[in-house]
């Protein structure tokens, strides 16, 4: 009397049940990196995975690690595919058992000494899988400048997940937006302080954070002249912390300065927060005859300690940018 249930069973022996995985509302879908320390989660343009991904090998765009595609789902997914394919399961067998109830119940005649009736409880179940939810959509959307896959995060990324390339104009974005970051939150952590500690305590950690953006700065702006060079050769050591060595390798290579990206005002102002780096770098701030030769600024007098504002850092991030996108053009153009 269990045909349907059996013949259900030999079907369901080694079936898979294949549950979809939706995008989101811009056509990406989740991944998650495997590695546990990280499991850091992103999203890829479901496209992209399909035509530019390669099985063998995935990168995690913030730790770099390397896995086959097939090893990114996310935890969650993962869990929504086991309910799925249990419910499926469930409510294939539950259908073959009220189809053998029905043919019994068809079979009892109503003049039999005795009436027998099998009922199955609830309606038809379902035999579809629900499609795995996306997550909500992710701010920095980023396409890999290799290999043109598509992806996006929340925080920060360094690596393409499809090729495995770091972006240096990824990097540097990300760099510069730390260090705004960083300005921004001054006040905030002078309040905290103050409360806390001494007031000049916390006016202390404050011009020292103030200061590490200035170095945090140039060491970006550094790597990033390292990384784009890259294709042209390899730079002197520390060229491109020093303005006027950067600017001469650069004018070598594409023809084009410093000059050709920023106003005059602008370099002026670059040069002395270039100098003020070094001095804080290596005199602890104190002004020598050689800061005021090399920076022009004739504000301080020798002995006296450099200022840094958060004016200097909003000027410092402006221009940074402005070289960053002026090389990059270059640069694609060569
Ligand atoms: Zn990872
Ligand atoms: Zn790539």
């Amino acid at each position: 009397m269990f045909e349907d249930l059996i013949k259900e069973m030999n079907r369901l022996n080694g079936q898979s049940v294949s549950v979809p995985i939706e995008t989101d509302e811009k056509g990406y879908i989740d991944k998650q990196c495997p590695a546990e320390d990280c499991e850091f989660i992103f999203k890829v343009h479901e496209e992209d995975w399909t035509n530019i991904f390669k099985d063998e090998a995935v990168w995690c765009p913030l730790c770099r690690h390397e896995a086959p595609a097939d090893q990114w789902f996310t935890i969650e997914q993962v869990e929504h595919v086991k309910t799925e394919a249990l419910a499926i399961v469930k409510g294939k067998i539950d259908n073959a058992i009220r189809s053998d109830a029905q043919k019994f119940n068809q079979r009892q005649t109503r003049n039999s000494f005795i009436s027998m009736s099998m009922t199955v409880k609830g309606g038809i179940n379902r035999t579809f899988a629900i499609p795995a939810k996306a997550a909500e959509l992710m701010r920095l959307e980023i396409q890999c400048e290799k290999c043109h896959a598509r992806f996006a995060v929340i925080g920060s990324a360094y690596f393409c997940p499809a090729c495995g390339h770091n972006s240096v104009t990824q990097t540097f974005a990300d760099s510069l937006r730390k260090i705004k970051a960083k300005k921004d939150s001054i006040e905030i952590v002078r309040n905290a302080l103050t409360e806390s500690m001494s007031k000049d305590e916390a006016e202390l950690t404050c011009r020292s954070l103030l200061e590490t953006c200035i170095s945090d700065g140039v060491v970006a702006f550094q790597k990033y002249c390292e990384g784009m060079y890259a294709r042209f050769g390899t730079a002197p050591f520390n060229a491109f912390q020093r303005l006027e060595q950067g600017n001469n390798i650069w004018f070598e290579a594409l023809q084009k300065g410093y000059s050709d990206w920023l106003t005059n005002d602008e370099l002026v102002e670059l040069k002395i927060l270039f100098q003020k780096r070094h001095i804080l770098a290596h005199n602890e701030g104190i002004v020598d005859s050689q800061y005021i030769t090399k920076s022009g600024d004739i504000s301080y007098k020798e002995g006296q300690r450099i200022v840094v504002s958060e004016k200097n850092i909003d000027a410092l991030i402006s221009s940074l940018e402005k070289l960053g996108s002026g090389i990059k053009a270059a640069c694609d153009n060569a």
